[in-house]
């Protein structure tokens, strides 16, 4: 069968190969000069240095088998996560661990200390969180919150965090030990020669077919099926409104050595209009000494105009009744999926992008061996 896939990013790929390995033939068409989508890398001309273009990827996961696949296609060099972050104008570590509770309150606490003394900061009279603030006020309390989570949170979503859902800090774990690794997935780590190259392999195989600087919109074709990994409010030409997204806007900065001594710098202070600072050769270790000059994006968010690459959804209640409206016509569209990040209006980590494009290639792969329609 003759499918077409939207978008080469980690859902199309990953669709993509599946289908060809059982022997269809795929069009896959992103309007994009390049493949990967967002998760796009590529060695910065000037230094050589590998740049995350579309900002900071780190690849984690509890999903064995997901991680399995990626490395399949790469080597995965062991890189872990250490973020630091600028408060009231000193250096922390995050996530809030035993460290940056000690810092913050000039303590020498120990864990079940630290877990008594934050237990006595938290607002124990929210039970059961309503938004953002409410999550952090009875998860730290009112200093820790207004250090790390406040200003950052409002730059980030252009919003007061009492209007913004109590999941999205929930992404956040809270330490009570030394351990400042940001993310608490067995599997992390950074594909060698970068995202584009794990996803240009992705696609090497054969009965694919590969369309850069094409837009869906501008293709005919029969197909047996779609596979679309764009925005869902665009595949219907916004007949019910646009869904709001966060776009972000990275200033390049060019420096000789080191800029600021590690990958990831938060800026918690609202004063200051970026909210962090990412230093692109310190996701490679296993290069450092090779580079003379550095690079790094200062990183801006903002609401996403029309013309603008969509990152973050907002999803909040208004955008979340369209989303249901939006979903019940991409219900009644026939002969297409709708999957990835764009497609399904979520959060994606990229481990759940390729385990959900596993199992929507899965699925279709099942459907025509019982004789039913893709
Ligand atoms: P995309 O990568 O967006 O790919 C969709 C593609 O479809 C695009 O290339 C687009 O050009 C194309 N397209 C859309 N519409 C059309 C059309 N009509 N015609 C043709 N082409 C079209 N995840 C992690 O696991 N770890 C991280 O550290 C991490 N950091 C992130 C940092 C930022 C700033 C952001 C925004 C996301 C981050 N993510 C991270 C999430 C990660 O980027 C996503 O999981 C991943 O990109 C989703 O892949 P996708 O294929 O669904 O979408
Ligand atoms: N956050 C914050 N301060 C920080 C880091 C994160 O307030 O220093 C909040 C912010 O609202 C962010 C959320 O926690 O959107 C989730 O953080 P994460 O690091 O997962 O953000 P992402 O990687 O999605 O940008």
């Amino acid at each position: 069968m003759h499918f077409c896939i939207v978008g080469a990013g980690f859902s199309g790929a990953v669709i993509a190969r599946r289908l060809a390995e059982a022997g269809h033939t795929v069009l896959v068409v992103d309007e994009r000069a390049h493949i990967a989508g967002n998760c796009h890398t590529e060695r910065d001309a000037a230094t050589g240095i590998m740049l995350h273009r579309y900002g900071p990827h780190i690849f984690h996961t509890a999903d064995r088998e997901v991680w399995d696949f990626v490395n399949r296609f790469t080597r995965m060099m062991p890189y872990v996560n250490r973020v630091k972050a600028i408060s009231g104008g000193a250096v922390y570590s995050l996530p809030v661990n035993l460290h940056t509770i000690n810092q913050v309150f000039g303590t020498t606490m120990g864990p079940a200390e630290a877990r008594d003394f934050i237990a006595a900061q938290a607002r124990r009279d929210i039970v059961e969180p309503a938004n953002f603030e409410e999550q952090a006020l009875s998860m730290v309390g009112e200093r820790l919150y207004r250090a790390f989570f406040r200003g950052y949170t409002r730059k980030q979503w252009g919003l007061d965090p009492t209007e913004l859902p109590a999941s999205i800090l929930k992404r956040l774990p809270l330490r009570f030990n030394y351990d400042d690794n940001y993310f608490a997935h067995p599997f992390q780590g950074m594909p060698e020669e970068g995202y584009t190259e794990i996803v240009r392999r992705i696609l090497d195989v054969p009965g694919v077919e590969l369309r850069l600087g094409c837009r869906f919109e501008d293709i005919g074709g029969d197909f047996a099926h779609v596979f679309y990994s764009g925005p869902l409010d665009r595949f219907f030409g916004y007949r019910l409104g646009r869904l709001g997204y966060r776009t972000l806007d990275f200033e390049e900065i060019r420096a000789e050595g080191d800029f600021q001594g590690t990958a990831v710098l938060n800026y918690c202070d609202e004063a200051v209009p970026w909210t962090r600072i990412s230093e692109h050769k310190h996701f490679a270790p296993w290069e450092a000494g090779r580079f003379d000059g550095t690079v790094c994006f200062r990183e801006y968010s903002r609401l996403c105009g029309a013309a603008d690459i969509p990152y973050y959804p907002i999803r909040l209640v208004g955008e979340k009744r369209m989303l249901s409206d939006y979903v019940a016509l991409a219900r009644q569209a026939r002969n297409v999926s709708f999957v990835g990040r764009l497609g399904t209006y979520r959060y994606l980590d990229m481990d759940v992008t390729i385990r959900e494009a596993m199992d929507a290639a899965g699925m279709t792969l099942a459907r025509l061996r019982e004789g039913l329609a893709p």
